[in-house]
């Protein structure tokens, strides 16, 4: 998104500078220049969204009194498309590759206990996305969360919503996840709690944080670009 918007301030300043194109070759090619870097940032963010890593989405959903999963299909899809939206112009996707049942007594996360009690649930080289309940605050009890990102025993994280998260809570865990640790205070940022209907964005800072993480998960292994999906037969 940021590099989209750049590249479109970059046309406009082109477009002025050709347009008193009869003042100077220099001043053409300057603009010519410009447009040129225009292009390259326009489309640098559709490359960079169609050749980014894919890292794959484990999935545990929680239980209903009646035995059913707390959201459906559907649901966990808007969440993906949204972090998607924001995260894949940046260099990272996102798909569902591993779905399973979340057993009880994990549908209803209380203590800190509770959710240390996720790690041995956790998935190797993806991101764990818990989908509960009801997840309470545990620094503020009687309080309760849409999301978390939760660093749980051994430092391994992982992601817990509650079946009451708004489409755009995946995206802001996932910009913890990506190593922004802290919230911001400017409205409608991602990582802020306070929306008045604007667009939401991340700002450069935050969006090389994503960038820099994203780089580290492929080295280390944390993560694996998953890649397109492949029928096997
Ligand atoms: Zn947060």
């Amino acid at each position: 998104m940021a590099l989209a918007s750049a590249g479109r301030t970059g046309a406009v300043l082109a477009a002025r500078a050709t347009r008193r194109g009869a003042k100077a070759a220099a001043v053409r090619a300057f603009g010519g220049l410009l447009a040129a870097g225009a292009l390259v940032l326009a489309f640098a963010g559709e490359a960079a969204a169609e050749e980014a890593p894919i890292f794959g989405l484990a999935i545990a959903i929680a239980r209903d009194e009646k035995g059913e999963r707390v959201v459906d299909d559907a649901w966990v899809q808007r969440q993906i498309d949204d972090a998607n939206g924001f995260f894949a112009p940046l260099g990272a996707r996102f798909r569902w590759t591993m779905e399973k049942p979340l057993a009880e007594p994990h549908g209803e996360l209380h203590t800190r206990a509770d959710r240390n009690a996720l790690t041995p649930l956790t998935e190797a080289n993806a991101i764990d996305v818990f989908v509960v309940r009801a997840l309470e605050d545990v620094d503020e009890p009687g309080r309760y969360r849409m999301g978390v990102c939760w660093t749980g025993r051994g430092g391994k994280r992982f992601i817990v919503l509650a079946r009451t998260a708004r489409p755009t809570v995946l995206a802001h865990e996932l910009g913890h996840f990506f190593g922004n640790r802290q919230h911001s205070t400017v409205v409608n940022n991602l990582m802020s709690y306070t929306r008045d209907g604007g667009t939401v964005f991340l700002d450069a800072r935050q969006i090389a944080t994503i960038q820099r993480s994203t780089r580290s998960f492929l080295e280390t292994g944390r993560l694996v670009d998953v890649g397109p999906p492949r029928r096997l037969r």
